[in-house]
């Protein structure tokens, strides 16, 4: 059997390497994927296929599917694009805390995954940081709005400062869609176009956690605590459901139109939790696998 998995394809004896990109696939008369075209240095290659695992992410799956017109029966290609609120809360304090020593999430609770009188859904889970001294000076200027000499002052005080941050559901809803745009990649197909924003559930989740997370801060000792706005993770786009007429894929992630097509990332996604998302996306990859196997 030939089985195709993406971005590492294997079949046929062939393998499609990391730096290959895949851009079409083709289908015989029923409807079922038969092989998958990628370029290579610049040449367009040919796998054939039984199956085919498509594993792009939560931007790239979608497009592609678009791009290409195909699974899409159920019109969920590319809505319920999600992230989690990611909000920062950073302070000075007087000892050295050295946030670059240890595991950056090396505490986490989840006392807010659920909390109690909130004017909200859902939750937030929330974790200590430890940010590589880029990556921080690019927060600083962003959050703080410093810059030049206001800027490196600030950040000499790398090894005293400490950082908490969260990881907020946000709901799916209707405003939050990925589109293709007018605008074409190296291989005439269409650019992602991303619409996003906070609804009130997410803008009052944001604000209960800054509320808590400044007084965390506070109450052990902080001063000059502020706050950086952000989102992290993209998840959604090709939910996962038991219905065709509403989702993309069922519980075992294979496409409800396409039979031997199956898709294993964080675009299944149905909604967003409060965790990171990798763990998750890894147990539905095995989940896949074991469904699949036993079907062949
Ligand atoms: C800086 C950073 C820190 C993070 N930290 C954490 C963390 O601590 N914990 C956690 O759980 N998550 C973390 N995440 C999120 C996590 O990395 C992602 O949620 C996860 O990798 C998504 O997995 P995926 O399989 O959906 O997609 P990806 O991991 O993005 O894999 C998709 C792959 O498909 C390839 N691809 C796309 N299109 C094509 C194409 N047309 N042809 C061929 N190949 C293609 C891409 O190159 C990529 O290799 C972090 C993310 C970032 C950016």
């Amino acid at each position: 059997m030939d089985v195709t998995y993406l971005p590492h394809a294997v079949g046929n004896g062939a393998e499609i390497r990391a730096d290959c990109r895949v851009h079409g696939l083709e289908r015989d008369r029923e409807g079922r994927i038969t092989g998958v075209v990628y370029r290579h240095r610049g040449t367009d290659r040919r796998q054939r296929c039984a199956a085919v695992f498509l594993c792009a992410g939560a931007v790239e799956t979608p497009r592609l599917l678009l791009n290409l017109g195909l699974a899409n029966g159920s019109g969920q290609v590319g809505r319920n694009y999600m992230g989690h609120v990611a909000t920062q809360v950073w302070g000075t304090f007087e000892p050295e805390i050295r946030m670059n020593r240890g595991y950056p999430s090396s505490l986490i609770s989840e006392d807010m995954v659920r909390p109690k009188e909130a004017d909200f859904a859902g939750g937030y889970l929330m974790q200590s940081l430890g940010v590589e001294p880029l990556t921080w000076g690019n927060s600083v200027a962003r959050g703080r709005g410093l810059w030049g000499r206001a800027l490196t002052d600030y950040l000499t005080r790398y090894n005293h400062v400490a950082g908490i941050g969260i990881n907020g559901e946000t709901l799916p809803c209707d405003a939050n869609v990925l589109a293709l745009s007018d605008e074409t990649d190296a291989f005439g197909l269409r650019k992602a176009r991303i619409d996003f924003g906070y609804s009130t559930n997410e803008t009052r989740l944001d604000a209960h956690a800054t509320r808590t997370m400044v007084a965390i801060w506070e109450a052990a000792g902080a001063s000059d605590v502020w706050v950086l706005p952000r989102v992290a993770h993209t998840i959604g786009t090709c939910r996962m459901g038991r219905d065709g007429d509403s989702a993309v894929v069922d519980p075992v992630g294979r496409s409800f139109e396409i039979p031997n097509l199956w898709i294993s990332d964080g675009s299944t996604f149905p909604s967003s939790l409060a965790a990171n998302p990798a763990l998750t996306i890894m147990a539905l990859a095995l989940r896949s696998a074991e469904a699949f196997l036993g079907a062949h």
